[in-house]
C-alpha cells in the first residue's frame, strides 16, 4: 500500500511553516479533492504529494465584521456562511444552495474559490460584491480581488508556500435597493449549477436614476463573468426598455461563445430583463421589498431572507 505524509497542524503558524518546507496538497473539506483523486469504488483516493488538513485551524474558521467589511475565514463551511447573518445576502444564498446538507457541512469557501470551477457557486456573489482573498505564506501576506485570483478554469494565482486565510467582502448591501440571485440546476437541491446570475441595483435617493447596478454570472465561460463596462450602460440613467435590452445584449457579448451558447445566454438575458424591469416597477410603485427572485418564491429551508 502506498503511503503519503499527512499533516494536521494545530495553528495557522504551524500550517504555514509546514507549507514553507513541503509543497503539500492543502485539504480543507475534501469535497473536491476526494473526488478528483478517487480511484474506484471502495478504494481510498490516491494523493501523489503530502497532504495537509486545515479544516480545524481556529484562526481560519471565524466570521466577523470589521471596518465595514465581512471577514470570512478560509475554512468556513457553506453551512456556517449560509447561517451567519453577518454575511451578505447574495453569498448566503449561494452557500445555502450548494450541494446537500452533508456537503454544505464540509465544503469550505476557500476550497470553492481555489477549485476554480466556472460552475462554483460562491464566486458569482464574490465577484458581484468586489470581494478579496487574503493570502499568507510563512514570510508574507497579500490581498487580491477574487476576480483576479481566479485566473481561469482550474488556475489560481497561488504560489508555493501560500494559502488562502480569509475572504473579505465589503458590506455594500445596504447600498442596494433591490437584489437578485438565481441558480439554474437540474434539481432544486444537490445540483451543480448550469448557470447562476447575481444582481444588485441602487437608485439615486428618492429618484429614478440608477446609482449602481451590478451583474455577474457563473458557468458562462472559463470563470465567472462580470463587466463594469456593461453595468455602466445603465448607471446614471433611468431604466427604460431600450436600455434593459442594451444591457442584456452587452452582457451576452461577454459570455464565452463556448458556454453552451443559447441556453445560458437566454437565461442571462431573461434574468437581466426580469430584474431590471421588476426593480423599476417596484420603485415606481413605492414597493420597497428588496428581493427579486425568479424561483417562484421557493427557498431552501433555512435560506436567508434579505436583511
Ligand atoms: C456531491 C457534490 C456536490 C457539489 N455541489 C456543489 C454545488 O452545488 N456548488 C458548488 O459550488 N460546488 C459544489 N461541489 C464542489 C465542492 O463541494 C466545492 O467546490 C467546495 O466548496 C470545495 O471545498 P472543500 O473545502 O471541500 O475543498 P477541498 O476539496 O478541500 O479543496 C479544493 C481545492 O481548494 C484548495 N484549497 C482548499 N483550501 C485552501 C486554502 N485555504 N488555501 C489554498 N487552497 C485551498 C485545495 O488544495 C484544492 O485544490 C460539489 C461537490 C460534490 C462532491
Amino acid at each position: 500500500m502506498e503511503e503519503v505524509t499527512c499533516y494536521i497542524p494545530r495553528t495557522l503558524d504551524e500550517a504555514l511553516e509546514i507549507l514553507s518546507k513541503d509543497d503539500c496538497t492543502i485539504l480543507a473539506g475534501g469535497s473536491d479533492l476526494m473526488v478528483s483523486h478517487k480511484r474506484t469504488i471502495g478504494v481510498d483516493p490516491r494523493f501523489s504529494k503530502s497532504v495537509m488538513i486545515i479544516r480545524n485551524l481556529p484562526e481560519i474558521r471565524k466570521i466577523y465584521t470589521e471596518g465595514g467589511e465581512c471577514h470570512i475565514g478560509a475554512a468556513s463551511t457553506s453551512s456556517e456562511i449560509a447561517e451567519n447573518p453577518l454575511v451578505p445576502w447574495h453569498l448566503r444564498q449561494a452557500a445555502s444552495r450548494m450541494g446537500a446538507v452533508a456537503l454544505r457541512n464540509s465544503a469550505t469557501i476557500a476550497g470553492n474559490i481555489a477549485n476554480a470551477s466556472p460552475k462554483g457557486d460562491t464566486p458569482g456573489p464574490l465577484y458581484l460584491l468586489d470581494a478579496r482573498v487574503k493570502i499568507r505564506s510563512a514570510k508574507e501576506s497579500r490581498e487580491e480581488p477574487v476576480s483576479d485570483f481566479i485566473v481561469k478554469f482550474r488556475e489560481i494565482d497561488l504560489k508555493p508556500g501560500e494559502m488562502i486565510t480569509e475572504v473579505v467582502v465589503p458590506l455594500s448591501e445596504d447600498d442596494f435597493d433591490y437584489v437578485f440571485w438565481h441558480k439554474v440546476g437540474t434539481r432544486k437541491a444537490n445540483a451543480i449549477s448550469k448557470v447562476t446570475v447575481s444582481m444588485a441595483l441602487k437608485f439615486e435617493d428618492g429618484g429614478s436614476v440608477v446609482r449602481d447596478f451590478r451583474v455577474s454570472a457563473t458557468a458562462t465561460g472559463s470563470k465567472t463573468n462580470r463587466s463594469r463596462d456593461v453595468e455602466n450602460i445603465i448607471i446614471g440613467k433611468e431604466i427604460s426598455e431600450d436600455l434593459i435590452e442594451e444591457v442584456a445584449e452587452a452582457f451576452d457579448g461577454i459570455i464565452s461563445p463556448r458556454a453552451m451558447p443559447e441556453f445560458r445566454r437566454e437565461t442571462c438575458r431573461r434574468c437581466i430583463r426580469r430584474f431590471l424591469s421588476e426593480a423599476e416597477r417596484r420603485r415606481a410603485a413605492g414597493d420597497r421589498r428588496k428581493m427579486i427572485d425568479t424561483y417562484d418564491g421557493y427557498h431552501m429551508p433555512g435560506a436567508p431572507e434579505v436583511r
